[in-house]
């Protein structure tokens, strides 16, 4: 439906991101996320004139609310350690708030806000009743003690707890937060508030989470990738090579699943470099892998050693041959350098497991080369979409088999996937970046809509 020029198109686009840009000139992340949606979606916005006229999408650059506060707590030596806390509530337009808690360095406003409007697509997308969240603290968990991390965690819920509830806002994982530390949280909300499983995904089984949470994310990816590979070339990921980064949640049941499909991983990575598995991971290599990543600050040098692989310190692992490419370490880690080099050895297909992994100029290089491109907010958003699964079960007090999630998962990416087509499809090939945008945008549009202007 272009019934506008290029130029025309191009034109409102740099005039909406310079009036954000004008407002929050240092968040380079964030601006960086909503010109990627502003891109599609803006033209399509203009063809409906509920949304147009409403500014749905200016509406939905800026959050319901913004919270920040301090966290204060001991260390092993008794020293006092003072972090930043976050929490920012994007839209609860489609449910309640819903999205990740990350624990890393560089985390700061801009990069929460970036998570959490990327979120709103994504949680869209699932068709689920979750609304759009994101938040976490600039605490580094690499080199902490298990003490020291509880005590974290204790510090943070003791003011995460009053904005968050069964309902109203729904916390899970992300980098540096895994079940051990949803845990440590949640044991604290119990403590203050008493039992309310429906106030955060992510649990173990005997807190109420939900089979197949710690996979999901994962497995819908491959799930995900594989419908794309389906769908546009009439093949299957048996056979295939791939490269992961990360060696985190993401990476290990991405890894997973890749060999359960008989498709050879060549590479893992990690902050620290990353490690090249010519003969490709094996399930034994990935369940060690899976024991030294949950030491927090462990590298995978130590995995290399042991299995006498080449560990390339502080490389990336993209100028390694191989089919296809899921990056599942952290955002802008693929640039457009390394998109060319992956376009050179012959990748058909890249599919983000991380969030917004790969740069303007790098998704450029994929699309302008035919390279199969599965932005992070429909590829991954199998995560979410089982810890809707999670609120759903708690809500009812029941526990579905790991069978009967694997099969909602599963129908989900099958759905996700049909929208981005639908939104996407080209002349001769599908934009899945576009068909999620907007696909993602048209659902939550719709209900802000219906709400009026609030
Ligand atoms: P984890 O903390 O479990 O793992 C993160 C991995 O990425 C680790 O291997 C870590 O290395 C590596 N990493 C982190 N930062 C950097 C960096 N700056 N440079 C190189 N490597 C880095 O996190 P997850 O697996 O949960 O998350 C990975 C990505 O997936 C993130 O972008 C997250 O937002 C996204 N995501 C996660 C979901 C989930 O359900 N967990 C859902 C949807 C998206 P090291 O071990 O050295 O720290």
């Amino acid at each position: 439906m272009a019934l506008q020029t290029h130029a025309e198109e191009d034109r409102m686009v740099n005039q909406f991101m310079e009036r954000l840009q004008g407002k929050y000139p240092h968040q380079k992340e964030f601006l960086q996320a909503v010109h990627e949606v502003a891109r599609y979606v803006l033209p399509y916005e203009m063809f409906v004139p509920e949304y147009r006229d409403g500014q749905v999408l200016w509406r939905l650059t800026e959050p319901d609310r913004a919270i920040m506060f301090r966290v204060v707590w001991y260390d092993d030596k008794g020293q006092v350690q003072v972090n930043r806390g976050f929490r920012v509530q994007w839209t609860n337009a489609l449910g309640p708030y819903k999205g990740g808690l990350r624990f890393h360095p560089s985390v700061n406003v801009g990069i929460i806000k970036f998570l959490a409007f990327e979120q709103t697509f994504k949680n869209s997308l699932t068709g689920l009743p979750l609304g759009a969240a994101k938040g976490g603290s600039d605490f580094n968990p690499q080199g902490r003690s298990e003490d020291e991390i509880r005590r974290f965690c204790q510090a943070f819920m003791l003011e995460l707890h009053k904005h968050i509830g069964e309902g109203f806002d729904v916390p899970a994982g992300d980098i540096g937060v895994g079940s051990r530390e949803i845990g440590f949280m949640y044991g604290t909300l119990v403590k203050l508030r008493g039992y309310e499983p429906g106030a955060f995904t992510g649990k173990t089984l005997e807190l109420g989470g939900s089979h197949l949470r710690p996979e999901a994310t994962g497995y819908g990816l491959i799930y995900f990738a594989q419908e794309m590979l389906r769908h546009n070339l009439n093949e299957d990921l048996s056979g295939k090579t791939a490269l992961i980064s990360g060696s985190g949640n993401v990476a290990q049941f991405a890894a997973e699943k890749l060999i359960e499909l008989g498709v050879k991983v060549l590479t893992l990575s990690d902050s620290t470099g990353f490690v090249h598995i010519p003969d490709g991971l094996t399930m034994e290599q990935l369940e060690f892998v899976k024991k030294l990543k949950m030491r927090r600050g462990a590298s995978l040098r130590e995995f290399a050693e042991k299995f006498r692989l080449t560990f390339y310190e502080g490389k990336k692992p993209w100028s390694v041959p191989a089919d296809l490419a899921f990056p599942c370490a952290t955002q802008n880690e693929i640039t457009e350098d390394d998109a060319k080099e992956l376009v050179k050895n012959g990748c058909r297909l890249v599919a983000e497991g991380a969030n917004m992994p790969s740069t303007p100029g790098a998704i450029s290089i994929f699309l302008s080369n035919n390279v199969l491109f599965g932005p992070g907010k429909a590829a991954n958003a199998g995560g979410v979409a089982v810890s809707g699964l999670e609120m759903a079960q708690n809500a009812q007090r029941m526990q579905w088999s790991r069978e009967e999630v694997d099969r909602k998962l599963q129908e989900i990416m099958k759905n996700i996937h049909a929208q981005a087509v639908q939104f996407g499809e080209e002349k001769n090939s599908v934009n899945y970046i576009k068909g999620a945008n907007i696909a993602g945008y048209d659902r939550v549009a719709r209900a802000l809509v219906n709400l009026g202007v609030i």
